[in-house]
């Protein structure tokens, strides 16, 4: 496994690498989930690029950038046990030079769900994403269905800017009482990740309700917020919402199938999640 900071000696080496190259982009404190993606990129690439970089540009003013979980070796460690080709792990100052001015905005998409309370969130996440793709030049790129929206995201702007790469979702990897994994879980007081399973409780519920037949989104989402109201201690819901899976546009009633996508704080802790909804 070879680790690079800086981005011409990446680039050096990735001429001659392999093909196809499979990119998994990451903010490192790696767990579960982002071996899973890790794996897939193993499956169907000949070279797999993980980088780590937590980017500042995705977070807003009061949020958890400086606080956010970092553990560099045991990150390198994990990769170096999964055979892991490249790691980049670039410097801020080499991705975001003083008179960095260009920006990616994928209108509409950005609006819905996390935009409203996570205005600037999106424009990060697609300007570095796209930068990493241009850094890597990846055939494939892999990304977590936790983080639903953002793969929507990054797939509408692969088409709209005419990227020639795939970009592949990978199942939401859960904990054993099924918490979603994510790196900010470790903000969890003990108690409150007790109760933080009943995040995921109240998407099967959704689920079961749909099964049974009740297919109007209202009814379903407040079935889903009075569950999370009841069984979480100091929880605080930003949106509880029903959408088609690709436009994120809401949905009234629910044919065959439909985005199901939560945020709710719990305690001081943002967590969100989803679950599409489908007839079994
Ligand atoms: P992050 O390091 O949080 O930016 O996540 C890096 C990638 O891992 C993103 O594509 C996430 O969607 C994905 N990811 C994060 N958590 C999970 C999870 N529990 N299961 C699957 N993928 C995940």
């Amino acid at each position: 496994m070879k680790i690079y900071n800086n981005i011409e000696q990446l680039r050096e080496a990735i001429k001659n690498a392999e093909r196809p190259i499979g990119l998994v982009p990451t903010m490192g404190f790696l767990h579960q989930g982002h071996l899973e993606l890790i794996n897939q990129a193993k499956k169907d690439n000949k070279t797999v690029i993980v980088t780590i970089f937590v980017n500042p540009t995705q977070f807003g003013p009061n949020e958890d950038y400086e606080k956010y979980p970092r553990d560099i070796d045991h990150d390198i460690n994990l990769l170096k046990s999964l055979e892991t080709n490249f790691v980049f792990i670039p410097e801020r100052e080499s991705l975001y030079t003083e008179n960095h001015n260009t920006w990616v905005n994928v209108e509409k998409l950005d609006e819905k769900l996390e935009g409203h309370f996570r205005p600037n969130h999106f424009k990060g996440v697609a300007t570095i994403v796209l930068k990493l793709l241009n850094i890597t030049t990846p055939d494939n790129a892999y990304f977590g269905q936790k983080d639903a929206q953002q793969v929507q995201i990054i797939k509408q702007m692969v088409a709209d800017l005419n990227l020639s790469i795939k970009i592949n979702s990978i199942p939401t990897v859960r904990e054993y009482d099924g918490l979603a994994l994510s790196s900010r879980n470790v903000y969890l007081t003990k108690d409150e990740r007790k109760s933080a399973k009943e995040i995921y409780q109240s998407l099967l519920l959704a689920q079961t309700l749909f099964e049974k037949g009740i297919n109007n989104a209202e009814i379903i989402k407040k079935n889903v917020s009075d569950h999370i109201i009841k069984n979480i201690k100091n929880s605080k819901i930003d949106y509880v919402s029903i959408t088609q899976e690709s436009s994120l546009e809401d949905l009234q009633t629910i044919k065959d199938s439909a985005l199901l996508s939560i945020a709710v704080h719990v305690g001081k802790t943002r967590l969100i999640d989803n679950l599409i909804l489908s007839k079994k």
